[in-house]
């Protein structure tokens, strides 16, 4: 049998934070179970002086020039979708031509497209989801035909998942006209769902038991997360203390000194990731509902929405609270003085929240992450969700309550006990012998043997 070390794989990310930190774990992990692997990605995100020593970067040009936000996202995804692909395919036939090829690309389940790419250069291929299993299913019996989205305060009963209302099915279900381009990247990762003879996805298996159970049959699914660095979770990767790339700059020394002064569990952490954009209006009332819960708070405020902030804010609040414009969030949520994380439900901040047993106010925007806040508080009751107003607005009334409610309210104890399980469960998922890192094992070896 050839070794391991000789197969050299080709990773290539969707360049935003929420889909480089899973990908380049995952990648981590592949390398440490004995494969090469090269990681693409482009012009507009990574830049050059963010190595890590164990794996090949490449850039490719993507095309796209102008500062990449929640406005320029659309137009982003037009642009990727056409130039991306074809520097894409230069590059891998000019390494075949060479005489280094690669054995087998992982691609983020983005671009379906890829595994046609692929395998014209005859290789094979696997997508990489990082969305939960769950979404996957959603987004799976759409593209079937087999879900009727509900009307608005209604509800639809899927296999294997619980009953899904109007507002905790993924937001882009509902949406036809506007974001068209992401609706139908996400929609169109189902394009081929049957073909790849490998679908990874970053979940655990006892996490989603039952969804994961019901796509196996559907697809050749295998779970392979969480994708968090190891030495939150296994320490079994030397010098796997973070993601290693960050798009923003982390006030890392501020919070740790900040937080350093607290006492245990007396913090909320409070961060939407690195894409959403909260209405002014709401902007504002979490701003006051945090002052009203009477607790400490480490709020990360990205500059594009600083603007949003009530004048003097910061001031008037310093005793209580700490605005950064990012953090360096493992840290934070690992820090013994964080009592409960208030979070946008990005997949990568839930399955860190989990992973590191922090409760959860869940305060969700859009996505799939309406359909991770209705898990975190029914299906693994690690924290309560907020409600919306008529107007579609979290009052600051709502805030303090729900704050209080996982910080020291009747259920806190029940929060934190599950929120312990979990994170047990996710880390025996990737130590040696756990399920996802039987599936990973299992992975590599058809690679190399093939
Ligand atoms: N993150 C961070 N510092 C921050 C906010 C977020 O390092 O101040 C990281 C976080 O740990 C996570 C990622 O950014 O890995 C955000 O991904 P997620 O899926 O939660 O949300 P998205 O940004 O895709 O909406």
């Amino acid at each position: 049998m050839k070794m391991a070390m000789e197969t050299r794989i080709l990773v290539i990310p969707f360049p935003i934070q929420g889909h480089l930190n899973p990908m380049l774990q995952l990648s981590k992990r592949l390398v440490s179970k004995g494969l090469k692997v090269t990681l693409v990605s482009t012009n507009s995100s990574l830049k050059p002086n963010n190595i890590i020593s164990s794996i090949d970067f490449e850039f490719i040009n993507d095309g796209f020039d102008a500062e990449l936000n929640p406005e320029t996202f659309d137009e982003y995804i037009k642009c990727f979708k056409v130039v991306f692909p074809q520097n894409l395919a230069k590059f891998m036939e000019s390494r075949k031509s060479l005489g280094f090829p690669f054995k087998f690309v992982v691609y983020d389940s983005g671009m379906p497209w890829m595994l046609d790419v692929a395998r014209d250069l005859g290789m094979d291929g696997a997508p990489f989801f990082t969305q939960s299993c769950a979404v996957n299913a959603v987004y799976y019996h759409l593209d079937q035909g087999t879900l009727k989205v509900p009307s608005e305060g209604c509800s639809v009963a899927l296999p294997s998942m619980p009953l899904l209302g109007s507002d905790d099915l993924p937001t882009l279900v509902y949406e036809t006209d506007s974001r068209q381009s992401l609706r139908e990247l996400i929609v169109n990762q189902m394009l081929n769902i049957h073909e790849p003879n490998w679908i990874l996805c970053n979940t655990f298996d006892k996490l989603e038991e039952e969804v994961v159970n019901w796509m196996k049959i559907q697809c050749q699914i295998k779970a392979v997360g969480p994708t968090v660095p190891s030495k939150y979770m296994d320490k079994r990767l030397e010098n796997d203390n973070d993601y290693g790339l960050s798009l923003f700059k982390p006030y890392s020394e501020t919070c740790k000194t900040w937080l350093d002064s607290k006492a245990i569990n007396s913090v909320v952490y409070v961060s939407f990731g690195s894409l959403a954009a909260v209405g002014e209006e709401q902007m504002e009332e979490i701003a006051w509902g945090l002052r009203r819960s009477n607790s400490f708070f480490l709020w990360v405020v990205r500059e594009s929405e600083s603007q949003k902030l009530p004048k003097n804010f910061s001031e008037e609040t310093s005793d209580k609270g700490l605005v950064v414009s990012w953090s360096p969030q493992l840290e934070v949520l690992a820090h013994k003085s964080v009592g409960c994380f208030m979070t946008h439900c990005g997949w990568n901040s839930t399955l860190e929240a989990l992973s590191l047993g922090v409760p959860m106010v869940a305060i969700p925007q859009w996505t799939d992450q309406t359909t991770n806040a209705k898990y975190v508080e029914d299906v693994w009751q690690i924290g309560v969700r907020v409600k919306v107003n008529e107007k579609g607005i979290v009052t600051r009334e709502e805030i303090e309550v729900c704050i209080r409610e996982v910080m020291e309210g009747g259920r806190s104890k029940d929060f934190r006990r599950n929120s312990e399980k979990w994170k047990e469960l996710a880390k025996e998922a990737v130590d040696e012998g756990g399920s996802s890192d039987k599936n990973l094992e299992e992975f590599v070896a058809a690679i190399v043997s093939t």
